[in-house]
This record gives C-alpha cells, structure tokens and sequence, in this order.
C-alpha cells in the first residue's frame, strides 16, 4: 500500500470497425487503467476532425457521468485518460486529455510521466507570447508540437521533432484530425503498449487493459519508438535513439496491476519473486505470512511459498472508496482506518508476518503494525518487498520531498522502532532487477539507488509546480 501517487494512466483507439461505439471502449479502458490515478479522467473522441471531450474529477463513473459518455457519441478515434491520485489539488484545467485549437484544425494530447526540461521549455514559449491555461507538462508538449507543425508537411514529422526536444520520462497518446500516435521516450522509462480489438489498434499504458476490453496484446512500444496509425493501418518509427534503457522497476513494485505484462515479464511474477528474494533475505519464524493490499498480496504468496510458511489473510481493504470520501475525511488516521481493517479472526493469538510493496513516509506502515496488534496478533513481523525509498522520484507525476522519506533519515532498525513492528526487513538494492530478470531493458532504480538515468539537475518541482495561471 504504496505511499507513492499512483501514475497516470493513456489510452487511444483507432476504429476499424463499423459497429463499435469508442467512447464506450474508452470508458472501459480507463476503468482497467483506474488503479493508475484516481484524482480525474477524461475522455476525448474525434469524428471528422470534429473532437468532442469530456473531463471531470474522481474515479470513472464520478468524472464521466453516463450522460456525458452519451453525448460523445462515436466516432473514428479516441484518447483516454486517468490522471494520478495525490493530495494537492488539481484544477480542471490540468486534466487530460487535453484538446486545442491551432492552425491545422484539432489536436488531443495526453501523458503519463515528467518532463525534466518542463521549466526551459516553457520560458522558452513565455517568451513567445504563449498564453497557458494548465501549469502541467501536457500543455507545454502540445505547444512544441503546434510549434513543429508549422514547419513540417504531416503530424508524424511535427511530433518526431517535438519529442527530441523533450527531456524526461514519458508516455504520450495523441490524435490529430485523422491519425492516432503514440510515443515511448528514449529509454523506456513510462511504459506504453500496443494491440488491437477486433481490427481497430489500440495503444495503452498497460496490457491488461487488452484483456478487459477482449482484445489481443500486440507488443511493447520500444523505448524512443513512435506508433502511427491511420486509414491504411500501423506504422512504427524509431524516432530518438539512446545509449541506454531505463525502465522504471517501481512498475513492477507498484504502479502496474499484476495481470499486467510488461517488457516481457508478468508484473504478478516479479512481486513473487520479490517475495521469494525477501524470505532468503529475512527469514522469520510465524504462523502465517499475509500481504498488504492490493500490491504486497503476490510477494507474500511468494514469501510463502519459498518459506513454507502457510499463506492467510491479515488485512481487508475497502476498494469503494471514492473522492467524494477522501475530500470530506481530510484526516489521514480516519481515513487510513476506514481503507483498512485486520482480519482478527486470523491473527489473534498469531506470529505474523505482513509485507508490503514500500515504506516511503512510515505512517502507513505503522499504522498497519497497529491494526494487527490491536486484532490481537503475537509479534508483527514487516518485510518489504523493494528497498529503503531514500531519493525522491522526478520522473513520475509525483516527487514526494526527500526530507519526508523515512528512510532517508532514519536506518532501519530506527524504522523498525517507529512503527513499532518486531522485526523489519526490505529488499536488497542488489537483488531488485532479478525480479525482472527476464526483462530485456535495464531499469531505472533511483528511488532506491539514487542512480538517476538522466541529468535532474535542472528539474525543481517547486518551480514548476508556482507557475500557477492566476
Ligand atoms: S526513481 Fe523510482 S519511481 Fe521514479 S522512475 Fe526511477 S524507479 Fe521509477
């Protein structure tokens, strides 16, 4: 139960066939993206290069009532997207996709990841006159992209110029008036798929959103790769090379759901073998092994079966928490209390041992030691399947500050201490990519490792986050 904001969450669709409404496909797409962000959705159809769109706040069927699903009607193509969960707030206007007006008629955009640049970039087009109406990435992209259109003769070119200005980890889906793009950046950071229903393409933050809606997983967007899709079907383009991959292993920890298969490895596999790796590492006595939920289930499986040690319930999470709740109950104990319950008729009177995804503030983890102790459990053993989080993450919409990472100041046997558990065990930093081991990308670990695969010298969120339109 990560403290980390979820991601954000892309999805497009080209239609090839008559009898498909796609804004109903992309209405079911994003409830299969949901786990990736929570604060907003959105929904973008274009018929005719006439683009219709909706956004709203809140999980699906909060943001995109029906009766704006209807008025959408259909169309040829289409974007869709979640936007992260995170306790700022975050205004209309930055939720996606994002639909503009400019000289070559209408343009959709939306994306999951960080622009590193995002402050220069946008100088540069202040300095052009540019009138803002979000403070994100998004808008800034799409005006790198009108910028290119004008010099370019199609969308393709205006799009392959645009990203080799961008510096960052990202995952774009957009639509002009008669194509649909996808792009991966140059190391694979954000992930981005592709496959089809039917005979209509579809590109995705995540493959599990092929098996939802009953459609076929093609592949992986490569890292740098731009698909197009049009009347005439798909065509790719490696459109920025890079000396070196980084996939982000967080993915597999957290952001991505375990019937997910990413770069080559089931997500659902990874966290096992986590789980294996933990009980090696940090073998303990108990009577059972439970994970936290959603993301700590898998490694406990994994714990069990690699220590023999019986797998069981501890914790019931409350799935049918909304917005609406999380607005009205600002207190973070209530709520955690409300999202979260031991399950006493198993742990009373138990040795259990309870793993989680990541510990990255500690309130969560001790609150959790809390619950079990209060249902009656005999020693609460805690074993996170990732290492000690010690550096902000910059490539994700989400930078949690370093001074509020736990284990950047404190060991962790101080960890152990305050949230009051019996033992405490991550993750070697070591041994993380062998949960991937199948992956043919190198990764990304600087959460863990403070290896940051690009320059992030120039990224202060501070200031991008103050470029508030007044
Ligand atoms: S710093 Fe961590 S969360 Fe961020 S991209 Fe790298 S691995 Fe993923």
């Amino acid at each position: 139960m990560s403290e980390l904001h979820d991601e954000c969450g892309v999805f497009g669709i080209y239609k090839n066939n008559e009898n498909m409404n796609i804004a109903d496909e992309t209405y079911l797409a994003l409830y299969a993206l949901q786990h990736r962000g929570q604060i907003g959705a959105g929904i973008a159809v274009n018929k005719d290069g006439n683009m219709k769109y909706f956004k709203g706040h809140g999980m699906i069927p909060e943001a995109i009532p029906e009766k704006e699903l209807s008025r959408l009607g259909s169309g040829r193509i289409a974007l869709g997207h979640v936007k992260y969960s995170s306790g700022e707030a975050v205004d209309h206007e930055n939720l996606a996709p994002l639909v503009m007006r400019y000289i070559k008629g209408q343009l959709a955009i939306c994306m999951n990841g960080s622009i590193t640049n995002f402050s220069e970039l946008r100088e540069e087009l202040n300095q052009g006159a540019a009138i803002f109406q979000s403070n994100g990435d998004t808008e800034v992209i799409a005006y790198v992209i009108a910028r290119e259109r004008i010099k370019t003769a199609s969308i393709e070119d205006a799009v392959k110029n645009a990203v080799k200005k961008l510096k960052g980890a990202y995952a774009i889906a957009l639509m002009s008036p008669s194509k649909l793009i996808g792009v991966r950046d140059p190391m694979g950071i954000r992930p981005l798929c592709y496959g089809k229903i039917g005979d209509s393409y579809v590109i995705a933050s995540e493959s599990c959103v092929f098996d939802s809606l009953g459609g076929e997983f093609i592949r992986d967007v490569k890292p740098g790769e731009m698909i197009v899709v049009d009347d005439e079907g798909l065509h790719s383009y490696q459109v920025m090379e890079s000396s070196k991959t980084a996939l982000c292993i967080f993915e597999y920890v957290y952001f991505s759901r375990p019937d997910t298969v990413l770069d080559g490895v089931s997500v659902a596999r990874a966290r096992q073998r986590a789980g294996e790796l933990l009980a090696k590492q940090h073998p303990i006595e108990a009577d059972f092994v439970c994970g936290v939920p959603d993301c700590g289930i898998e490694s406990a499986i994994g714990y069990s079966m690699e220590s023999g040690i019986k797998y069981a319930t501890g914790l019931i999470k409350n799935k049918y928490i909304g917005r609406a709740f999380n607005d009205r109950k600002k207190n973070n104990e209530y709520l955690m209390r409300i999202k979260l319950n031991a399950l006493k008729h198993n742990v009373e009177g138990k040795r259990v041992i309870v793993i989680d995804d990541s510990i990255l503030k500690g309130a969560t983890s001790r609150h959790i030691v809390d619950l079990l102790r209060a249902a009656g459990a005999k020693e609460v053993h805690m074993r996170i399947a990732s290492p000690m989080f010690i550096n902000p993450c910059y490539l994700t919409s989400d930078t949690t500050p370093k001074e509020d990472l736990i284990a950047s100041r404190m060991t962790c046997e101080e960890i152990c201490r305050y949230i009051g558990a019996d033992s405490l065990g991550f993750l070697s930093a070591e041994s993380l990519p062998s949960i991937a081991k199948e992956c043919k990308l190198d990764f990304c670990d600087a959460c863990f490792t403070g290896n940051y695969p690009l320059d992030i010298s120039d990224m202060s969120r501070t200031d991008k986050y103050s470029q508030k339109i007044e």
